[in-house]
């Protein structure tokens, strides 16, 4: 399809959204990257009134707990810490990865957890510790990076699991209430995760399901499908995504999580703990394990972030615009909370591009 077909069916989308839309639609995504798209293409201005967009908890930076990033900037009285660009701006309980980088400890970023252990592969004196976060998305590339670091015997290269599951938090979401009556899947977990984990949600909890991707038209053509689908009270899970998503996903990265990882209970930032939505490294990965290596004890940490609405946010429960800090004592530039720091945050993207149209 070329650019000029996908205007012309964006369009004639939304003025069929227009025609059906005849009630009021809360639709939840559940990824950073279509927090950012819908804003970014203006698709919040061109929609019925009656239909609201709102974002879920699809920013893996935004739910990575303090406690997280504390153990990172403890550990890096011992290692060299590694990890992905997001997560060096977002506070712990008293500092962030970048502020101690300011002090001279060695933390790096890094496009790839591959990068990592090269960098523990070129320096065996020192202990390696890569910040392993998101969702099942990059689980399967530190999967990958184990099993190699395995073979090849590495002794010092080791990993912080953060990875999170998508299902799980929807599940959680449904089950405590969640104001949504349609939810968009994100496209680039499905890709991994498959269709299928989808389908005990919509059996349980009859809510409408579409997995979506990230051009404008994607966006539009599943609002517009869940519409239908809320309008006939028939909740079903569909993929307007299938280029890139397929029933059961990707059989080879399943494979290599299940190899290193076994699901646990897992703290989500400022939503609280949710069961079965984490990963941890299984008994024959141990070895790889920074919690279980350097035993570190955390004294202060704190689990809130004072004053910031991240939590309200991530639950759907509230927009950017409705915290007090938004835009005035908190920005891109003096964040307040990590909704604000990670560019795929909400009140990052808001602030960015809720209102150029
Ligand atoms: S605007 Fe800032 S303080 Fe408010 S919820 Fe977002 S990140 Fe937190």
């Amino acid at each position: 399809m070329n650019k000029i077909t996908d205007i012309k069916l964006t369009d004639s989308l939304i003025n069929n959204l227009y025609r059906i839309a005849n009630k009021n639609y809360i639709i939840m995504e559940i990824c950073g990257t279509h927090t950012v798209a819908f804003l970014k293409f203006g698709l919040k201005h061109l929609l019925p009134k009656t239909v609201r967009v709102i974002a879920g908890p699809g920013c893996p930076v935004c739910v990575t707990p303090q406690k997280l990033i504390d153990y990172a900037i403890d550990l890096s009285e011992y290692a060299i810490i590694v990890s992905y660009g997001d997560i060096f701006r977002v506070p712990g309980s008293f500092s962030s990865l970048e502020k101690v980088k300011s002090t001279g400890k060695d933390i790096r970023i890094v496009y790839s957890i591959t990068e990592a252990l090269d960098i523990a592969i070129d320096n065996p004196t020192k202990m390696v510790v890569f910040l392993a976060v998101g969702f099942e998305t990059t689980a399967p590339a530190t999967a990958n990076v184990l099993i190699k670091a395995k073979k090849l015997n590495v002794n010092n290269f080791f990993v912080l699991p953060g990875h999170k599951l998508i299902p799980p938090a929807i599940e959680y979401l449904c089950s405590n209430g969640v104001k949504a009556n349609g939810f968009m899947l994100p496209g680039h977990v499905s890709t991994i995760i498959g269709c299928s984990a989808y389908q005990s949600i919509v059996d349980k909890y009859k809510i409408p399901c579409v997995v979506t991707g990230f051009e404008a038209i994607d966006i539009i053509t599943s609002i517009y499908k869940l519409v239908e689908q809320i309008n006939n009270n028939d909740a079903k899970l569909d993929n307007t995504y299938s280029r890139g998503v397929k029933w059961y996903g990707n059989a080879i990265a399943k494979e290599n999580i299940a190899t290193v990882f076994r699901t646990t209970d897992s703290e989500w930032r400022s939503i609280g703990c949710i069961p079965d939505s984490g990963l941890e490294l299984n008994e024959n990965f141990h070895k790889f394990d920074a919690m279980k290596k350097f035993d570190i004890k955390l004294l202060n940490s704190t689990t809130e972030d004072n004053c910031c609405r991240c939590g309200d946010i991530l639950r759907g429960i509230i927009e950017p615009e409705q915290c007090a800090n938004f835009g005035n004592k908190c920005t891109p530039e003096e964040p307040i909370g990590p909704c604000m720091v990670s560019s795929e945050g909400t009140c990052a993207a808001y602030f960015k591009y809720g209102n150029i149209y």
